[in-house]
């Protein structure tokens, strides 16, 4: 992994179901405040950022829709792909009381690797959430 101080463009992806209710506005907050999944992001840097849906089950769109838009920056921009983070939101990778992570998670990242990308995990990390996952309430972890 390219040291996260290196990075300019962050693509966040998301569950392409919760996203059809959620705003995806708990995401941007924990960006914005440097929280959760963000905390290692220096906080006097801007970067530029993007969301994406995977795309629906099993996440295979997500190859796709990397793979232009790397090849649409780099001609446009000149930007490489070191220069950019692909952050998984924690509806993808973290159990909570809506559902276990998705269960696609592995190939999801696989695919990611492919392209060459490197990829985080974790957004909005929910207090009540962490407490509960911690304290195996949940039942899948
Ligand atoms: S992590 Fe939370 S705020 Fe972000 S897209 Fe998923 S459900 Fe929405
Ligand atoms: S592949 Fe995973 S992240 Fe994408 S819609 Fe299905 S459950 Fe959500």
């Amino acid at each position: 992994m390219t040291d996260i101080k290196d990075k300019d463009y962050i693509v966040v992806v998301q569950c392409h179901i919760v996203k059809q209710r959620c705003s995806g506005y708990y995401c941007e907050k924990a960006f914005n405040e440097r929280t959760g999944g963000f905390a290692a992001y220096p906080k006097d840097k801007s970067y530029r950022i993007m969301n994406m849906t995977c795309g629906g089950c099993c996440g295979r769109a997500v190859h796709r829709k990397l793979s232009l838009f790397t090849r649409r920056i780099k001609k446009d921009e000149g930007m490489e792909k070191d220069r950019i983070v692909v952050q998984l939101s924690s509806c993808i990778t973290k159990d909570n009381f809506h559902a276990p992570p998705c269960p696609h998670l592995d190939y999801i990242k696989a695919l990611i690797a492919r392209l060459g990308l490197d990829v985080r995990e974790d957004t909005f990390i929910s207090d009540i959430s962490e407490k509960r996952r911690k304290a195996g309430l949940y039942g899948t972890n």
